[in-house]
């Protein structure tokens, strides 16, 4: 079994490194948070005092970070010319596509492999080692990741060379993002409309509307599936990670010259949304604040 160095312990990295301990490796974890490492312990990882201690020695190299510029820090002062540059180094913190590529430059260049691996999937996901990872590399470090990626994951894509998981993951969600609030406002005015919002549910989810939104995650209680919005828009996907996303990919659609006008009207909705002391909650809950909107 292989040395695994598993840095940034928190509500998704927490859960990946325990599924990696269960499976039998030797994982070295560490955090600036007591509380997440004492966790880890608990769930057979072995935690370390710094990020230099647990990377030393590792045969493979996990990071799990809140954006770009923790990633950015770790990498430079922790990771590269610390671990062996045998390792094989995995982000799958979500960051932005331009630090991903300079990190993974700087990380060839001293002889490293490493993928950008960023997930779909929530807390739950990570936990059930079941989410989803979308990475960015060679076709080497692709290979070389993709045995301890399946152990925290259901499904591991390669989407392409350097920082194509990172575009893969924003472009998805401002997909999400957008699609979530067309379906918020499309059952605001069915309902406005005199039509049951059950009734709208059956004959769209079987017409040219049909959506991911509406048909696995209604943002109307009791229509559907269970959703967050039959718990009261708590426990999924918080409305503030929706915004990061949405703004990283409103930056790369500046670095590339791409016009995402739905893109950029999600990201200015979720900012107000989240900003109205909802970044907590579930992002579909969104249906709400419009609701709250006048024409
Ligand atoms: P989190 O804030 O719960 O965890 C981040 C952890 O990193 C914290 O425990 C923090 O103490 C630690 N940390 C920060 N700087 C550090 C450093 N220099 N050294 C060591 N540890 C450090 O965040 P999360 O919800 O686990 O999300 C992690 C990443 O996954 C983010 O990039 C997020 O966008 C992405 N993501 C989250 C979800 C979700 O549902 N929470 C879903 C998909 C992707």
């Amino acid at each position: 079994m292989a040395r695994v160095a598993f840095i940034g312990l928190g509500n998704m990295g927490g859960g990946m490194a325990a599924n990696l301990a269960k499976a039998g490796h030797d994982v070295r974890a560490y955090d600036l948070s007591e509380a997440a490492l004492d966790k880890a312990k608990q769930s057979g990882c072995l935690p370390m005092g710094s990020a230099t201690d647990a990377v030393r020695d590792a045969d493979a190299v996990v990071t799990m970070l809140p954006a770009g510029k923790h990633v950015r820090d770790v990498y430079e002062s922790s990771v590269i010319g610390v671990a062996p540059s045998t390792a094989i180094l995995m982000d799958c913190s979500t960051i932005d596509v331009a630090t991903a590529r300079e990190e993974e430059a700087k990380a060839q260049a001293k002889g490293y492999r490493m993928v950008d691996a960023p997930v779909s999937g929530g807390i739950a996901a990570a936990d059930a080692g079941t989410l989803t990872f979308m990475a960015g590399g060679t076709p080497e470090a692709f290979a070389a990741a993709e045995p301890y990626l399946s152990l925290m994951g259901k499904a591991v894509i390669h989407a392409g060379g350097a920082g194509a998981g990172q575009a893969a993951k924003i472009c998805n969600n401002m997909l999400l993002g957008a699609s979530m609030i067309a379906t918020c406002e499309t059952f605001v005015l069915a309902q406005k409309l005199g039509l049951d919002p059950q009734t709208f549910f059956d004959i769209s989810s079987q017409a040219s509307g049909q959506n991911w939104s509406m048909t696995s995650y209604c943002p109307v209680p009791g229509v559907g599936p269970e959703t967050p919005a039959d718990r009261d828009y708590s426990g999924g996907f918080a409305a503030a990670l929706m915004l990061k996303d949405l703004k990283l990919a409103q930056e790369a659609a500046l670095a590339s010259g791409a016009a995402t006008p739905l893109g950029a009207e999600a990201a200015q909705l979720y900012a107000l949304f989240a900003n109205a002391g909802h970044d907590g909650d579930d992002f579909s809950g969104i249906i709400n604040f419009i609701r709250g909107q006048k024409g």
